[in-house]
């Protein structure tokens, strides 16, 4: 990265409004080019104990003083810096993530976004009144938890640290973020401009460093009052259980095997840009990428050679030559996925983006692979591949779709493509998910729209007002006044 990409000292971590080094370091890598561009903080135990310490004092203090309409303006006005610096966050997050300019510049706006949103829902959380016995008056208060952690992953640092911090400030909660190790630049960057946008200290913490040592030293912090997690099933069921060793509430938004169901009565030129691109999109490394497409059987090899032809047309490179996909994020992620994708017959492959001569040698990239008429009980097609591929299925009738759909241990995210209104309605209660599209696919975007999953995809919703409620508790007052 040229040195004014980089317009801070990303090993400063800010605890208690103070920017400060910890006692080790880790190297930050970009991985368009393997290549070492920097070093991050390594977060001990005792950073995240100082963290936790400051966003205690902070929520007694000014922030937790904060009338509710004032916090929105702060959140508003952080919201207004990151407008004014998209494209330099645009061009950190391509750097660190590997992802195409054009999918991280849409990442910054969306960080934007949620403190837009959640700056003009501070002050519009309201309780209720509730008719009980003669001669009392029963209401309800919805108050911050206190603490809240954040654990988030290197797939889309801004928008998770966007939709989790941004709702947990709303509302008047004091934040500890642990960004990914492999991704934390614009989290501290992100802190960088809350700062400068006059959040008061400790109201936000940033302490970076191993999943392993400050992950789970707040994960399983008693002084931490609501985790959210964002990240791999097993890591969300270590934390789920620090949690419980505390009596601590959690939202888990983890993995998917997202499908797209395609009805032979379905638009597929309005459809097919949705089929594929919500397939690839940040080289498939999308909890809510959509890695399934089920097609019904009059359309079936049409859809294969219409995807397939797409996908031979795709292109990969570095991610600030902005081209269709990046790298994945780690040579570890590449080795995942390659193992994926070696379990592929090459009899049902039915495209392979070609990969260009011009890559780095030493950047993690994988070409893109379509695969089609497996079982829906291959792994292929139950697990979680978590790379630049998507598997092609085909169905009978309307029962078989609703059971290959939902025949996964995951439930984020699905879709439906078809003109019958009232297929519509019923697949969008059959289907078992926490969101659903009917005619179009929302990978990644929406910030006005709850979202979170069921079964191994986790629980609790953040985005949207929704997430307000989770980020807070509720206090029902009755008096007896006769
Ligand atoms: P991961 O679980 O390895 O890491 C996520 C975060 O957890 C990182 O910050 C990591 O440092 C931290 N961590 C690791 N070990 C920890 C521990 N023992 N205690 C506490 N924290 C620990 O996940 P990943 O590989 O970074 O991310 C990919 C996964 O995230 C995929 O499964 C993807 O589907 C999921 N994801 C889900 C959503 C969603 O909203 N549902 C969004 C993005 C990614």
């Amino acid at each position: 990265m040229p040195p004014d990409h980089l317009w801070f000292d990303p090993s400063q971590m800010l605890i208690g409004g103070v920017w400060r080094p910890a006692s080790g370091t880790l190297p930050v890598e970009d991985p368009s080019t393997g290549s070492e561009i920097g070093a991050i903080a390594r977060g001990s135990t005792a950073d995240i104990d100082a963290a936790v310490a400051a966003a205690e004092t902070a929520r007694g203090g000014d922030w937790g003083r904060m009338p509710a309409a004032e916090r929105g303006r702060v959140l508003s006005r952080i919201g207004r810096r990151i407008l004014e610096r998209v494209e330099d966050l645009a061009i950190l997050e391509a750097t660190d993530v590997g992802k195409p300019l054009k999918q991280a510049r849409a990442d910054a706006l969306s960080l934007a976004r949620y403190m837009e949103f959640y700056g003009g829902a501070a002050d519009k959380v309201m309780g209720d009144t509730i008719p009980y016995l003669d001669g009392y008056t029963v209401y309800t208060l919805r108050e911050p938890h206190g603490v809240t952690g954040h654990v988030v992953p290197w797939n889309y640092p801004m928008q998770i640290v966007g939709r989790s911090v941004g709702a947990a400030l709303a509302m008047g909660n004091a934040c500890v973020l642990k960004p990914a190790e492999e991704a934390s630049l614009t989290a501290l960057a992100f802190a960088r401009i809350a700062v400068e946008a006059g959040l008061p200290p400790g109201a936000l913490n940033v302490v970076t460093g191993l999943g392993e040592e400050a992950g789970a030293a707040l994960a399983a912090h008693p002084g931490v009052h609501h985790l959210s997690f964002t990240g791999s099933v097993g890591t969300g069921a270590l934390v789920q259980a620090a949690a419980a060793r505390n009596i601590v509430p959690v939202t888990l938004e983890l993995g998917g095997k997202s499908p797209q169901i395609v009805f032979a009565d379905a638009d597929l030129d309005e459809a097919l840009p949705f089929l594929v691109n919500a397939g690839i999109q940040n080289a498939g490394q999308t909890c809510s990428a959509a890695s399934r497409i089920l097609v019904e059987r009059p359309r079936y090899a049409e859809v294969v050679a219409r995807m397939a032809e797409r996908y031979r047309a795709l292109s990969v490179g570095p991610a600030l030559a902005d081209r269709d996909l990046g790298p994945l994020i780690s040579a570890r992620q590449k080795a995942v996925v390659e193992g994926y994708l070696a379990l592929a017959d090459p009899a049902r492959i039915a495209a392979r983006a070609p990969l260009p001569g011009d890559l780095p040698a030493g950047g993690h990239y994988v070409a893109p692979l379509l695969i089609e008429g497996i079982s829906p009980d291959h792994r292929l097609a139950r697990e979680e591949i978590f790379g630049p591929a998507q598997v092609v299925l085909p169905f009978e009738d309307e029962d078989e779709a609703v059971a290959i759909a939902n025949g996964t241990d995951y439930g984020l995210v699905a879709a439906v493509w078809t003109a019958d209104g009232a297929r519509q309605m019923r697949l969008a209660k059959r289907l078992r998910a926490g969101q659903v599209f009917l005619n179009n696919y929302g990978a990644g975007g929406g910030v006005e729209l709850p979202f979170g999953g069921r079964g191994k995809s986790g629980h609790g919703r953040e985005k949207g007002f929704e997430a307000l409620y989770g980020f807070s508790t509720l206090k029902t007052v009755a008096a007896r006044h006769g």
